[in-house]
């Protein structure tokens, strides 16, 4: 077996034992195994290995990778979203995690309606106000939530979020718990149901799954680190 093969058993042995640790079944947790920065052949083993779903950050990276590959992978652009790559990144990508304003999500809604799709999205948001990230603030999501949700090419999932480097588990946590709960506040505000929390990385996926996430976004802990 190859390393990234034994990387990706083991990420999913303990995906299996968070969610038990959570009451939670596993199959309600997905893994997104993130390979920016790697190169064909290691996204290569992990598909031998029988994974299918994989996250790109950076289009002009992603574009000529993913021509070597397989076509049965479920593609997912987890960077920044800029407007004049929404085209390509609609066309591409089966999910999009970082749609972070009001201004971009319609951007999507035109383009997506323009080209026939209807795509998965998730709304990043940004939970400690960081300048380096992108992401709604909790209030700004909550004001643009009714337009948001009249978006009708746009296939809202869920909430997604890279919280601040946390130092503990019960930090990390923390983090996670706010996403959860701002969820929560706006499925009953709204009368919607946004089933989907996109959170957790290699260090801190098995916190995010005590605290609800259905998609884990793991890159380093399986392919190694980069470079
Ligand atoms: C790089 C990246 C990841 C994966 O990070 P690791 O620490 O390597 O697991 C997850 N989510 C996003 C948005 C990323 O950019």
């Amino acid at each position: 077996m190859s390393h990234i093969a034994q990387n990706l058993a083991s990420i999913r042995r303990s995906i299996h034992s968070a969610c038990v640790d959570a009451g939670r079944d596993a199959a309600e947790v997905s893994l997104v195994a993130v390979t920016k920065t790697f190169p064909p052949e290691s996204i290569h083993q992990a598909y031998e290995a029988g994974h299918r779903i994989f996250g790109e950050s950076r289009v002009q990276e992603a574009l000529p990778k993913m021509e070597l590959l397989p076509r049965d992978i479920d593609w997912h652009f987890i960077g920044r979203v800029q407007r004049n790559k929404l085209r390509k990144i609609l066309a591409n990508f089966v999910v999009v995690h970082g749609i972070d304003s009001l201004g971009l999500a319609e951007a999507a809604d035109r383009v997506a309606a323009d080209l026939g799709l209807f795509p998965k999205i998730y709304l990043q948001v940004n939970l400690a106000g960081e300048a380096s990230k992108g992401g709604f603030s909790p209030v700004e999501l909550e004001a643009s939530m009714r337009q948001l949700l009249a978006l009708s090419r746009l296939e809202i999932q869920g909430l997604m979020a890279i919280p601040p480097p946390a130092d503990s588990f019960k930090r990390a946590r923390s983090w996670f718990a706010e996403l959860r709960l701002l969820r929560d506040r706006i499925e009953e505000r709204f009368d919607v149901g946004l089933p989907g929390l996109s959170m957790g990385m290699s260090g801190d996926f098995e916190a995010a799954i005590a605290e609800g996430a259905t998609v884990v976004r793991v890159g380093s802990a399986i392919f190694g680190n980069r470079s």
